[in-house]
């Protein structure tokens, strides 16, 4: 990536994820095509159990991000009323299914599910989210087969502004095991992207701010909006802002998106800054589409040269 480094991913300050994405992605195409090549198109099922727009929202985005790129796409949809062995039997069904070699069941699933038991179902070796407890334990013991895709996708965009973790001073905000885990993991492996000394602050963090002052990395994904402002990050640090939150807004939806971290303050003193929209979110689905191929060229036994 760092010899594609190009104007349009660094705007001033500004980090465009979508740049930065379309680079990953036309690097993919060629991944896909060597695969196309031994007769192998890569497939990726998404399966969605709930009427939640955002969901609903998120996945049919992936979808056609996958149809972009040439990538097969399954879908199925499930009554959120439905029992929950439907549920696993469509799992277990895309386990099977030689032509699907990645999977995804969209959270979050109804209650009446067993969440974990879900991301328990899911072949490890078509977990293209990374949350499966053996691809989790596999990134904690720097092994990693598939990374999430969130923190995976801050790691590239680091990694596409030329900006070194080694050695830095970095501040995850927030202890998901979606987001905040899996990039404090990233952060620390011995790796390329990595070699960070890495602080965790979440709910019970007594002073917030005061660890934030500290680094020289903030990563902010607490789901608070604006959360992060200028007043909490020193001169120059790099601030990714992961959080999409919506807040009332006087326009014709009513809402508006805004991230963790207050985007006119932190951007006078931050060195670089990621925007919502804009930033974070395009990465996400750029590297679940990296997992797809990964996961197809595993399973197919066909290399690629992964961007
Ligand atoms: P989550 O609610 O599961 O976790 C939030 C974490 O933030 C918790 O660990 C909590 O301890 C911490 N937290 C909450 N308030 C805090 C505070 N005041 N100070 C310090 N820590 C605090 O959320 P998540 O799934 O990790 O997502 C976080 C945000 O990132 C959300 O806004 C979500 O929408 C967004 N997100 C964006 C993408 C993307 O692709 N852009 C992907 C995943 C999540």
């Amino acid at each position: 990536m760092t010899e594609e480094l190009d104007e349009r991913v660094l705007d001033g300050n500004v980090l465009d994820g979508n740049a930065v994405g379309d680079l990953i992605r036309n690097e993919l195409r060629e991944c896909i095509a060597t695969l196309e090549d031994e007769g192998v198109t890569p497939g990726l099922a998404t399966v969605l159990m709930s009427e939640d727009p955002a969901s609903e929202t998120y996945v049919s985005m992936k979808q056609r991000a996958c149809e972009d790129l040439g990538i097969e796409s399954f879908h199925r949809e499930l009554s959120p009323d439905a029992p929950a062995e439907e549920l696993f039997d469509v799992v277990d069904s895309m386990n099977e299914n030689p032509d699907v070699h990645g999977i995804l069941v969209q959270m979050p699933v109804p209650d009446h599910v067993d969440k974990r038991r879900v991301l328990r179902s899911i072949d490890p070796a078509k977990d293209v989210d990374g949350f499966h407890p053996t691809n989790v334990g596999r990134l904690v013991a720097g092994d990693a087969r598939f990374k999430p895709c969130t923190p995976h996708g801050v790691q590239k965009l680091l990694e596409a502004a030329d900006i070194d973790t080694e050695g830095k001073e970095a501040v995850v905000v927030g202890r998901s095991d979606i987001v905040g885990k899996p990039m404090a993991n990233l952060l620390i492996q011995k790796a390329p992207g990595g070699n960070a000394t890495t602080t965790v602050c979440h709910s019970r963090t007594a002073d917030l701010g005061e660890k934030t002052r500290e680094a020289d990395i903030v990563i902010a994904a607490a789901g608070y909006p604006e959360l992060v402002d200028g007043e909490m990050i020193r001169e120059g640090a790099v601030v990714i802002d992961v959080g999409v939150n919506r807040v009332d807004a006087d326009n014709e939806k009513g809402y508006k998106l805004v991230g963790d971290v207050d985007f006119e303050s932190a951007s006078e003193k931050a060195s670089v800054i990621t925007p919502v929209p804009g930033g974070v979110g395009p990465m996400t689905i750029t590297m679940l589409l990296f997992n797809t191929v990964k996961a197809a060229s595993l399973q197919e036994d066909v290399p690629v040269e992964l961007p």
